[in-house]
């Protein structure tokens, strides 16, 4: 995809993250384009690498993001799990938490007047939420209920022509899990939405009805 040069105010690698260059520059892309419509959001911001990608395009369009975590870490991140990083344990309770990290993270890339974090579980951020949204980040938790949850929550939000992308689209099983691509198949099956070209495992939805 075409679109103008991207310039991030910090480097991609000096964030902790699960998210590629190319996939995130597409999410810039597309939430530069979506964004002139409304704000964008995310679910699973962990410690802001999606998060300065969206947010870069938001802030040039003067358009709100709003970035939804609990900040506890996905099963995965748990202590004694695979993608558990002891950085990120807060020593007094014992628990996971980026929440710091991700301040500083939208500090450091002067997005504090762009980016609106919401602590919360993606179904407690959902549960009233009524404002139009012209992009869908899903990003969250990778067990099926989570997947199901957050497809269930947030893309009746996506206005008509808006974009809903996932993250982590493995159509193999070998590959990774198959919550994410099945949330992205439902979607499709929905008849409200058409597929645009993936980046990597980032799997991209336009709304058409
Ligand atoms: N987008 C990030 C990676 C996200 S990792 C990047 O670019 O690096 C997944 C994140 O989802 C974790 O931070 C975890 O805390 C969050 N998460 C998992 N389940 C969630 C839920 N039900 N509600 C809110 N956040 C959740
Ligand atoms: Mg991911």
């Amino acid at each position: 995809m075409t679109g103008r040069p991207l310039r991030l105010p910090v480097a991609p690698e000096s964030i902790k993250g699960f998210l590629e260059v190319e996939e995130g520059e597409r999410l810039y892309q597309l939430a530069r384009a979506a964004s002139e419509r409304g704000p964008c959001l995310e679910v699973g911001s962990y410690c802001g690498k999606s998060t300065l990608y969206l947010g870069v395009a938001c802030r040039e369009r003067n358009q709100l993001l709003y970035a939804v975590d609990h900040h506890r870490g996905s099963e995965e991140h748990q202590p004694g799990e695979a993608y558990h990083d002891g950085e990120l344990l807060d020593e007094r309770s014992g628990r996971l938490d980026s929440f710091r990290a991700f301040r500083d993270t939208l500090a450091r890339a002067e997005l504090e007047n762009t980016v609106v974090p919401i602590v919360a579980s993606s179904a407690m951020a959902g549960r009233h939420w009524l404002h139009p949204l012209a992009l869908v980040f899903i990003d969250g938790g990778h067990s099926r209920e989570a997947a199901l949850n957050d497809y269930r929550v947030w893309a009746p939000h996506v206005q008509v022509g808006g974009v809903l992308a996932i993250h982590d689209i493995f159509p193999d099983p070998a590959d990774g899990g198959q919550a994410p691509y099945e949330i992205f198949e439902l979607a499709l099956a929905s008849g409200l939405f058409k597929a645009l070209d993936k980046t990597l495992t980032l799997g991209v939805l336009q709304r058409i009805g």
